[in-house]
């Protein structure tokens, strides 16, 4: 049985940064998986003794804006097709925005457990600020910070806790 947890988000949210520290700390192996477009990476790791799937999304985005959301709700679709929870990231510093919305508007439908992860909550000024996350509707919400690891044991704790 594998069990997978897909990170989405928008660009720059820092689901790489999240996603790189979890392989690290857990000495987890990055598989390349090959196609033409390798708009994922694939990682194992563990956590409270589980071991998991870790997919981190969004790696090539390109092209007009209209293109560039059309891809990222696509490549949300497909994160919602291939895992068992989904890690929604949002980002603190910038707040709220219109595409968060959108992927919001696509995984409040999913039939799968949404983690919302408010990332950059690097300091308590922002950890108030970052309270507005609430409003989109999820009833978990998480405030992280993947530079420095604070909130994330809470984060992976709660993926744990749906395996
Ligand atoms: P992705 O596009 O969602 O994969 O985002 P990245 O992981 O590439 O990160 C985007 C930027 O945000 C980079 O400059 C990161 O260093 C920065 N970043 C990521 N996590 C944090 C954080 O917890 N706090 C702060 N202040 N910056 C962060
Ligand atoms: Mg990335």
């Amino acid at each position: 049985m594998s069990y997978t947890v897909a990170i989405v988000g928008r660009p720059n949210v820092g689901k790489s940064t999240f996603f790189n520290r979890l392989l690290e700390e857990r000495k987890a192996i990055v598989d390349d998986v090959s196609g033409v477009t390798r708009d994922r990476q694939y990682g194992v790791t563990e956590w409270n003794g589980r071991s998991f799937n870790v997919i981190d999304t969004g790696g090539f985005v390109h092209g007009s804006e209209d293109v560039f959301e059309i891809e990222i709700c696509k490549q949300v679709k497909t994160a919602i097709d291939e895992a068992d929870v989904i890690i929604f990231m949002t980002d603190a510093a910038t707040g709220i925005t219109d595409l968060d919305d959108s992927l919001a508007n696509i995984l409040r439908r999913a039939t799968k457990p949404v983690l919302v992860a408010v990332n950059k909550v690097d300091n308590n000024n922002r950890y108030l600020e970052a309270t507005e996350f609430y409003i989109l509707g999820f009833e978990q919400v998480f405030f992280i910070s993947s530079m420095s690891g604070s909130g994330t044991g809470e984060l992976l704790d709660a993926v744990t806790a749906l395996m």
